[in-house]
């Protein structure tokens, strides 16, 4: 039986909606959402995710607004941008697209954005915040996750949750958020990365596997427990001469091989990073309702 396509694109699309009402909703309280995005260089994949983030903000009512630097841009400038958005009542939420050129600290750069303005949820205070199961930002990608499950009643609760991956930015903060004793979560949860050697036992066992790693298709049918939930976070762009854009997206799972033994799989397109997007938006009205003291943050 071929798996249930978990739709990224229409649960991320429903939460555009909830958001240009609240929206509506906060303007005519005086409350004007603002987003901040910072691109330093010409990266591709970073212009298109940073317009796409534009557009996104566009269509909810989000003032969203993208400040272009130079490749060569210095530390001490991209810091003093930031110092001068910090201090800005009228902006809310303010993200630096990663990743930056080899002459800026990242480290330095998330940590000099203020954790009440941290829309990425990045900020070493935000991250602790989360550990602790504390008010904070989440980071985009796995609350959008997160969110996905819960649309399609998957409840990770008592699960075996096998997270491939344990970035900063996705697989670590998921594990965590999966372990917390809330709904939505309460999961037992296992990380693998490369000093794991062979992931196959692992993978095999989980109820849900979260595929984080970077590596098209890494993830084979032979992998996934049958019956198993597969979300597939990877976004690989590998070269296609037949393409308009000149590549192609593919995720980190064989979706064709894995979709006739998973229950329900995330495609790539499709599947998580339209939730990532989501969640942006969602992060920047929240800053926006706390700023206006119109509501608290959200826990993990
Ligand atoms: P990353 O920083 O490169 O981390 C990759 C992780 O996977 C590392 O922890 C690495 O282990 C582990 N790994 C790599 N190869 C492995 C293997 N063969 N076996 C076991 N573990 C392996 O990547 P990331 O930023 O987390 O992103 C992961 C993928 O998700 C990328 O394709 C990225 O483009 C995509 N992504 C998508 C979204 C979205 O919204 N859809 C958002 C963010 C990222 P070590 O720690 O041992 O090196």
């Amino acid at each position: 039986m071929s798996a249930q396509i978990m739709d990224g694109n229409a649960i991320a699309e429903k939460i555009r909606q909830q958001l240009e009402k609240e929206i509506a909703d906060l303007q005519g309280k005086g409350c004007f959402p603002r987003l901040e995005v910072i691109l330093v260089g010409e990266e591709p994949s970073s212009k298109s995710y940073v317009a796409m983030k534009q557009k996104d903000c566009e269509r909810v009512g989000i003032l969203g607004q993208t400040t272009r630097l130079q490749e060569e841009t210095s530390e001490e400038t991209l810091l003093a941008l930031i110092a001068r958005f910090n201090d800005d009542a009228a902006v809310h939420g303010i993200l630096v697209q990663l990743p930056l050129p080899g002459q800026i600290s990242e480290e330095k750069v998330i940590a000099a954005i203020s954790p009440d303005k941290d829309m990425d949820g990045f900020h070493p205070v935000n991250i602790g915040r989360m550990v602790a199961g504390a008010d904070c930002f989440l980071p985009c990608t796995p609350a959008g996750i997160q969110e996905l499950l819960k649309e399609y009643q998957i409840d990770p609760r008592g699960k075996h949750l096998v997270v491939v991956g344990r970035s900063n930015i996705v697989g670590k903060p998921f594990a965590i958020m999966m372990m917390q004793k809330k709904p939505w979560a309460n999961a037992t949860v296992t990380v693998c990365h490369t000093g794991s050697g062979d992931v196959r036992p692992y993978t095999r066992q989980a109820d849900i596997l979260v595929a984080a790693a970077g590596r098209p298709a890494m993830i084979t049918a032979d992998m996934i427990k049958p019956g198993a939930v597969v979300i597939d976070v990877g976004a690989n762009h590998l070269d296609d001469p037949q393409a308009k854009s000149g590549y192609r997206l593919v995720g980190d799972v064989d979706f064709a091989a894995a979709k006739e033994i998973a229950s329900a799989i995330t495609p790539v397109p499709g599947g998580v990073g339209p939730m990532t997007r989501a969640f942006l938006l969602k992060n920047t009205v929240k800053s926006a309702k706390k700023f206006h003291k119109l509501e608290g943050l959200s826990r993990p």
